[in-house]
């Protein structure tokens, strides 16, 4: 099988982990830049497409947002679509007869790779897999990055999944070579894990790596420049909304995670979980919602409002139940209001709370175009704030998600 039709096989399998929509800013970018879009020589690897026209590589590409907000463009693929595991909700579970089962050689994807780089296609890899021969995976995962790095001096951004149950050596050896390294958790715990994967074991397997990896970070300050992130399924164990914002607190504060992804639950056929109704989407924006009280707003876990089943409520984002909640706190004057206070105003994010708090020394503001002007959702704040010591004047927002 050609290089681009494992591509397509492998990195379509793939498609399934968003956890690598973010990256981080990656201090090795600027010596690639000079590299990418050069033409190739007529004696480079990519004789491997002689004769033929390079097919259009885009639907194996994905983009990723660096934390500076540029965007990048990274190839998205798995080392083995074979796997031991058997996930109720995975498309690539095994003794599922539908999938494809093609696995790269670390060779033949670091080569693969390094062409389409070289054409200035993509500036990063993500790279997970399925699982064979427990950690053994893992081994062939490291070894293309391995010569990526050292063979091909691919100085762009990788990250690469540590599998679940990696021994720290191989842990050590990924963070080394990565610039993110992740784990989905895909449950908050040990119960409900049981009811997404006989074969898989929350505490040993799954969390166990993400903490040896934070331990090697703290031991050795060159490991700070790698992130790390994980990913949940939401709605497929039937879990709560607070288990999964208890257990993302925990993750910040315990392991200083990145990122925590969250990826709404869709049935594949031919899986235990085919007739397990789908997650509504808007239960997953509203946990993105939570999670940036949490990350970018100050707000804590407590904080955070649920309903009787302890779930946040679709109809009402997180923030506006918590002001809605504390009237006493509100209005809050714009030209006078402490960053952190402004910050739990409906309608403003940090973005727009600092363009205020840099302009309010020499200028006054009296209506919400001024703030509509500076990226605030000016009529979600009106009710909360004050602009020249006056309320605002309100529309009627009939629905907000
Ligand atoms: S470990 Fe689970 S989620 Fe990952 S590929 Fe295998 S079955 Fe799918």
């Amino acid at each position: 099988m050609e290089f681009q039709d494992k591509l397509e096989l492998l990195g379509g399998e793939a498609a399934q982990d968003i956890s690598c929509q973010t990256c981080a800013a990656n201090p090795r970018a600027s010596i690639i830049t000079h590299r990418a879009h050069q033409p190739l020589s007529s004696n480079s690897p990519l004789a491997l497409e002689a004769g033929k026209r390079v097919r259009d590589l885009k639907p194996w590409l994905a983009t990723a947002i660096r934390s500076d907000g540029q965007k990048i463009s990274i190839v998205k693929t798995l080392m083995t679509s074979a796997c031991e595991k058997d996930c109720y909700y995975c498309a690539t579970r095994r003794g599922r007869n539908s999938v494809r089962r093609e696995t790269f050689k670390p060779e033949e994807l670091a080569a693969g790779f390094n062409i389409i780089h070289q054409r200035g296609f993509a500036e990063g890899l993500f790279l997970s897999s399925g699982v064979i021969g427990g950690t053994r995976t893992m081994e062939k995962t490291i070894a293309a990055v391995d010569l990526l790095r050292r063979k091909y001096e691919f100085r762009g951004y990788v990250h690469l999944k540590l599998m679940p149950g990696a021994e720290r050596a191989a842990i050590e050896r990924a963070i080394e070579l990565a610039d993110r390294v992740s784990v989905n958790l895909e449950a908050p715990n040990s119960e409900r894990l049981q009811k997404l994967s006989g074969t898989k074991q929350f505490t040993q397997e799954l969390l166990a790596p993400l903490r040896a990896a934070r331990e090697l970070m703290r031991q050795r300050p060159e490991f700070a420049r790698t992130s790390m992130v994980t990913q949940f399924v939401v709605g497929a164990a039937d879990e709560t909304d607070r288990e999964i914002m208890a257990t993302t607190t925990r993750l910040y504060r315990e392991l200083a995670l990145a990122r925590v992804y969250y990826s709404a639950f869709h049935p594949v056929r031919e899986t235990p979980l085919e007739n397990h109704a789908p997650t509504n989407p808007l239960r997953e924006r509203r946990l993105y919602q939570a999670d940036f009280l949490l990350r970018q707003y100050g707000f804590a876990f407590d904080e955070l409002a649920f309903d009787a089943d302890n779930n946040l409520p679709l109809d009402t984002d997180p923030k506006t139940m918590w002001a809605r909640a504390h009237p006493e706190k509100f209005p809050l004057d714009v030209q006078r209001a402490a960053r952190e206070e402004l910050l739990r105003v409906p309608g403003l994010g940090p973005t727009s709370v600092e363009r205020v708090l840099k302009l309010r020394h020499s200028h006054t503001f009296t209506t919400l175009q001024e703030l509509k002007r500076l990226g605030a959702d000016a009529e979600h704040a009106a009710p909360y704030i004050l602009l020249n010591g006056k309320p605002p004047p309100q529309q009627l927002v009939l629905f907000r998600v």
